[in-house]
């Protein structure tokens, strides 16, 4: 990829793919400046463009989903070296007493290409295939997604380093959190305050167990990936990739359930500093709107029992609806940002595709701009499930309203879709300009859920704190130290910096 971009600045500097002479038209001038190489590489073969992003420094992913996140090849590794069986319909299982009744043993399978490319194409999202298959492949890998986080996230890790991101934002469901029930049954909001009593009160010792539990969990998974990846002393917070977590409550589940995995949500989130937020995933399709709404209810009423210095980020899935029901003409005007933002006061929100379906978009777009409220929008995730191509993603929608936007994957792995493709698709599709790819990767820190003071005192990037007007100095090094955002955003300032000459350099 490197030797792309390389050749095409070639190309650019010594016309070395000029026409032969006799009569060779003057050599096109080197690029003036970054603004003027990237519309080049726009208009240039894509393998340039994908190039020059992957080594773009790129802030974070913040929408990215732990099992999805890992690739078919990354499962089939993981599954040869953990001596898994794989079934004719390509799922994983443990080998029973060292053999494999029924299947073949991963290792053994890999050794035919053409069984190896079939099992990959039956992990993996075909363009536009829709929800089942999706379902599908998460169940396939569900032995090993369950078994093996620390070298899923080893993988994932090791891609991020690749791409050149600092920081991801991984969702997942500890196993504490995944047990945890309400006895008492949620089926409006007068229900909550006796289900909260008896989660959090009368089975608080259940709870406690179930909070330890889940940081024992995080504990031993950091512990054994920062072993595999060899880490500086092996300790993970000196990996190369900055890790923080959102707890996920899956909506699909009995509103009982959804209402105590919330609240435990706000809870690990108060006990485990690792855990900067929560989001309830999965598209509202396939839920009655009157859930929906229930499940907004519950998100406002349990962050309302915390004080305002607790922490309480909310990053949800909303208005992740098919291109059929967006531009169905004769269906009623919907809610699901309006509501995300206005009754569960989330500050992020991700997909957010039924934008100009809102009963008051204009005020709504108004109030996300407003109120800093960033989109994650996962472009080839909304292509291959929701049938919303870029071409009729909300991207200038929100563009032309100055809503922050940062580009996430979704489920990378799953879609063969890496973060720098999804800048790729953005930058063509919308004919993007350096400075705006760059805001991108700059939001992606700016509205992470990590804590502490932003380097930027304004949100267009054009004034950071008056200690940092020189990023390299001690002086911004010191005055960063205390906020783990600032501190990430000014690497990045730093690393940008360097490609940029790098990028220029004859
Ligand atoms: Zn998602």
């Amino acid at each position: 990829m490197r030797r792309a971009l390389l050749a095409f600045l070639s190309c650019l500097a010594l016309q070395a793919c000029a026409p032969a002479p006799p009569a060779p038209p003057p050599p096109p001038p080197r690029p003036a400046s970054i603004e003027d190489l990237f519309t080049r590489l726009r208009q240039s073969p894509p393998e340039a463009l994908e190039d020059f992003l992957k080594q773009m420094p790129k802030g974070a992913d913040l929408h990215s989903h732990l099992s999805g996140a890992v690739y078919a090849e990354d499962y089939l590794a993981l599954a040869a070296a953990q001596n898994y069986c794989i079934s004719p319909t390509y799922d994983f299982t443990p080998p029973e007493n060292g053999l494999c009744p029924g299947g073949t043993p991963v290792a053994e399978f890999l050794k035919s290409p053409e069984k190896t490319r079939a099992a990959i194409a039956a992990l993996s999202m075909p363009a536009a295939s829709g929800y089942a298959d999706f379902g599908a492949i998460f169940r396939r890998v569900t032995a090993l997604s369950q078994t093996f986080r620390s070298q899923m996230l080893a993988a994932v890790m090791k891609r991020a380093q690749s791409q050149n991101i600092l920081y991801l934002e991984l969702m997942l469901t500890p196993p504490g959190m995944a047990s945890v029930t309400s006895a008492t049954p949620v089926a409006t909001p007068a229900d909550f305050d006796a289900s909260y009593q008896d989660i959090t009160i009368r089975n608080k010792q259940n709870l406690e167990s179930l909070l330890a539990t889940s940081t024992r969990y995080l504990d031993e998974m950091e512990k054994e990936t920062a072993r595999i990846l060899n880490c500086p002393g092996r300790q993970f917070a000196a990996c190369p990739v900055k890790i923080r977590y959102q707890a996920q409550i899956i909506r699909y589940a009995p509103t009982s359930t959804v209402f105590a995995q919330t609240a435990f949500a706000f809870a690990l989130m108060q006990r485990d500093p690792r855990v900067v937020g929560l989001n309830m995933v999965g598209p509202e399709t396939f839920l009655p709107p009157e859930t929906l709404r229930l499940q907004m209810d519950m998100l406002a009423n349990i962050s309302a029992r915390y004080p305002q210095t607790a922490n309480h980020n909310i990053s949800l899935h909303a208005g992740e609806l098919p291109q059929s029901r967006l531009a169905d003409p004769e269906a009623p005007p919907l809610t699901p940002i309006t509501d995300a933002v206005e009754t569960a006061h989330a500050t992020r929100i991700g997909h957010g595709l039924s934008i100009n379906r809102e009963i008051n978009e204009a005020a709504l777009l108004w109030h996300m701009a407003q109120n800093h409220i960033c989109v994650e929008l996962a472009l080839t995730s909304n292509a291959s499930l929701m049938r919303v191509t870029p071409a009729l993603s909300p991207f200038e929608t929100y563009r032309a309203h100055h809503v922050p936007i940062t580009l996430a994957t979704d489920d990378e792995g799953l879609f063969r879709s890496p973060l720098s493709h999804e800048y790729a698709l953005a930058a063509r599709q919308y004919a993007l300009t350096y400075a705006e790819t760059k805001t991108l990767s700059r939001n992606s820190l700016e509205y992470a859920f990590l804590p502490g003071k932003s380097l930027w005192q304004r949100s267009d990037y054009t004034a950071p704190l008056p200690a940092c007007t020189d990023m390299a100095s001690p002086a911004c090094a010191a005055a960063v130290a205390p906020s783990p955002k600032a501190t990430l955003q000014r690497q990045l300032e730093l690393r940008l910096t360097a490609f940029e000459a790098a990028a220029l350099r004859p």
